[in-house]
């Protein structure tokens, strides 16, 4: 950041009194501008025995598959987020959201949110960030073509879940080591 998004003056990256960490801060107008980590939503969609995934169309891991999710926005709730970016990425409707897996990246500073869903009626088709949608059994996931970790994790979980007949939220904190070794 450069410019103070309030007065257009040039900013100056420093510890606010009384805060503990440095922020961009205008040093005309007082404005303080926080960044804190970005949310980003989506569903684990169902149909009978298999699980809904969609081929990246755009970078980072363009040519990987993934689960529709996107950035959560302002006004927006979680679970509404995961709607919208299951219908602007796959083109189908869902139901039943159970808030499934919680990922926190500190590293990119990025929280995931994943919802187990059911497609209401079976139908979709790929939206414009998207290549290719797919329903896939179990044993039909490509693992080594999926796009991050956080999603091979949220299907492990569910495919383990579904098979104890249990499925409960599974929350965890991803290091940046983790992410390398993919
Ligand atoms: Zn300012």
């Amino acid at each position: 950041m450069k410019f103070c998004s309030q007065c257009g003056k040039t900013v100056v990256f420093r510890i606010p009194e009384g805060d503990n960490r440095e922020r961009f801060l205008c040093e005309s107008c007082g404005a303080i501008h926080y960044q804190n980590p970005r949310i980003i939503t989506g569903c684990l969609a169902v149909w009978e025995d298999r699980v809904l995934l969609c081929k990246r169309a755009i970078q980072p891991r363009s040519g990987f598959w993934t689960l529709p999710a996107g950035f959560l926005e302002n006004g927006e709730t979680a679970t509404a987020g995961a709607e919208r970016e299951t219908w602007e990425e796959v083109r189908a409707k869902v139901a039943e959201l159970e808030l499934y897996t919680m990922f926190s990246l500190p590293h990119i500073s990025q929280i995931y949110l994943f919802y187990r869903a059911q497609l209401i009626d079976g139908i979709f088709a790929p939206g414009e960030e998207t290549d290719a949608v797919r329903l896939f059994h179990e044993a039909d996931v490509p693992w080594d073509k999926l796009a991050f970790p956080v999603i091979r994790d949220t299907l492990q979980h569910y495919f383990r879940d579904r098979a104890n007949k249990e499925f409960r939220v599974h929350a965890a904190d991803i290091e940046i080591s983790r992410d390398i070794r993919r």
